[in-house]
Formats: structure tokens, sequence, C-alpha cells
């Protein structure tokens, strides 16, 4: 496995891997878990070589967000990567990425603004930019993302239709499940945040998700079963809950009823120094 930090050198190490097969990109902000391995094993069953970005991306991150205590561990990111065959790491320097001068902001209006966008200001913003450019610097076969953030794989897959990013460059953007803890909790870099009792009190969140689903899908109002959520995750110990809210899988336009097209549920709750999200077919 190749690492490159400088736009110039990650050209170079692209190009040679293009020559040679399929280049599938998974990008990600490190602190790597089974979730980002699983999405690497799914590009490697796809293209010859797997690129692998990390970079803590700091427009994605609000003003009194974690940008400073996000977990960073490139050593051993690294050594994750180098055991699952990847053939090239981009790490780029925050200066790499965004010189001096920069100017530029893409912003997907509509399938950014609810949920997470409207709990996050620019937050979306600073995903759909940060993909874009790493779209154009890798020029990638193929993409894969979690499911685990669904409202992130909506906003990419429009911004790459949207700004012709889907043909030549991205042939496919996939979508993988959300690998799980065994008692079901998502798997997430944030998670190290949470202390031990916190840790076993946030498996309430897929339980009460689970719960919620089987509520509607017995003929609860939609309302009744959310406002149920809520008062689940409020006593086992969540401090607050940003969303609970079942939308449309594609369009993310909120639902209160579940008709016949797919729905998904999709919440956001704090719990100590986290902020987790987790979404389900619902
Ligand atoms: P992050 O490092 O959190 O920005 O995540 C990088 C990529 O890994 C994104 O496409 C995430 O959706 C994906 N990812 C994070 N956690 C999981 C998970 N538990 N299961 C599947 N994919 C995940």
């Amino acid at each position: 496995m190749q690492t490159v930090n400088r736009i110039d050198p990650l050209r170079d190490a692209v190009a040679a891997l293009r020559a040679d097969g399929a280049v599938a990109l998974v990008p990600t902000m490190g602190a790597l878990h089974e979730g980002h391995l699983t999405l690497v094993r799914a590009a490697r069953r796809q293209a010859a070589h797997v690129v692998v970005s990390i970079f803590v991306n700091p427009r994605q991150f609000g003003p009194n967000e974690d940008l400073a205590a996000y977990p960073r561990q490139l050593a051993a990111d690294s050594a994750l990567l180098e055991a699952e065959g990847v053939s090239l790491l981009w790490a780029p320097e925050a200066s790499a990425m965004y010189p001096a001068g920069y100017a530029t902001n893409i912003s997907v209006s509509g399938v950014s603004e609810g949920l997470c966008g409207a709990n996050r200001p620019g937050h979306f913003d600073g995903v759909a930019t940060v993909v874009c450019k790493l779209f154009n610097q890798v020029r990638p076969d193929l993409a894969l993302f979690g499911e685990k953030d669904w409202q992130q794989l909506a906003v990419i897959r429009r911004m790459a239709r949207d700004l012709d990013l889907v043909r030549p460059h991205v042939d496919r953007i996939l979508g993988v499940p959300t690998v799980r803890e065994a008692d079901g909790l998502a798997m997430s870099s944030r998670n190290a945040y949470l202390t031990p009792a916190e840790r076993e009190a946030a498996a309430a969140l897929p339980r009460a998700m689970r719960a919620a689903i089987a509520a509607i899908a017995g003929g609860a109002a939609v309302e009744a079963a959310l406002a149920g959520l809520e008062q689940a995750l409020l006593g086992a110990g969540f401090a607050s809950v940003d969303y609970a809210q079942l939308c449309d899988a594609d369009s993310l336009a909120p639902l209160a009823s579940r008709g016949t097209a797919p729905a998904r549920l999709l919440v956001a709750a704090r719990i100590g120094k986290a902020r987790l999200i987790d979404n389900m077919a619902a």
C-alpha cells in the first residue's frame, strides 16, 4: 500500500493504478472500525484497486462541534488498510485540500435541508464539497458509502447526478448496509466518546427504532410511534433527541403515514458527549 498526502503524487499514483484496472474509492474520516472495513472489502470485490481517503474534513464540522476532539489514529488505520489489501491511502493535510485562498462551496438543496441538515447548518455543504473534490482528485470507477449515513448518501447521489460526476468518472455510487455491534448499536467512530455506562444505554437507540417500526407496521399512528421512540430514548439515558422521523427512503420527505413507497426511519439523538445517528428500513 502506498500512502500519499499531496495532490501531485496522488494523481501519479492513481494513474498507475488505473492503467492496471478499475479503481474504487472509499472516503473516510479515519478512526477505522469494522463498518469502514466492510466498505473496503465490498470495494475489493468490485475493483482491481481500492483507494481509501482519510481526511477529517473541517468544512463539515460546525463551530461548536467535535472537530478538535474527533479521533485521529493514522498509523493504526494505515495498518488495518494494508492488511485489507488497499492499494493507495490518500491522507491529505487540510492545507492540501483547502490551500490559502480556497473559495468554492458545493450546496445541494432539497435532500440536504431536513434531518441532520436542519440540526447541523452547513454540514452537507462541507460533505458535498469534499466528496466532489475527492471524486475529481481520484476519478474512481466507483465509490462506496455506508447506509449508516443515509442522508449523506442521498446528498452525494444527487450531487453526482447534478454535476455529471456519475459518468464517466464515477460510474457507480454504492451504498453498503450498516454494520452493527452485537447489541445492535451502529458502529461509529463517535461511539468512542461514550463511557461504559453510556455505551450500554446507547443500545436503546436501535432497540427503540425497531419497536417503533414494528408498531407502525402493526397499525400504530406514526406520530404516536415516534413519540414513544423519543420517550424510550430519554428514559434510557439519552439527553435529547434531535429528530426522529419517518421519511420517503429516496426523497427523504417526511411521511405522516406509511404508504406503499419504501420508507426509512431516521433518528439523531445525544448521549454523553456523542451525537448518534441511525436509520432503518420501515
Ligand atoms: P466516516 O469515517 O464516519 O466519515 O465514515 C466513512 C464511511 O464509512 C461513510 O461512507 C460511512 O457511511 C461509512 N460507515 C461509517 N460507519 C458505518 C457502519 N457502521 N456501517 C457501514 N458503513 C459505515
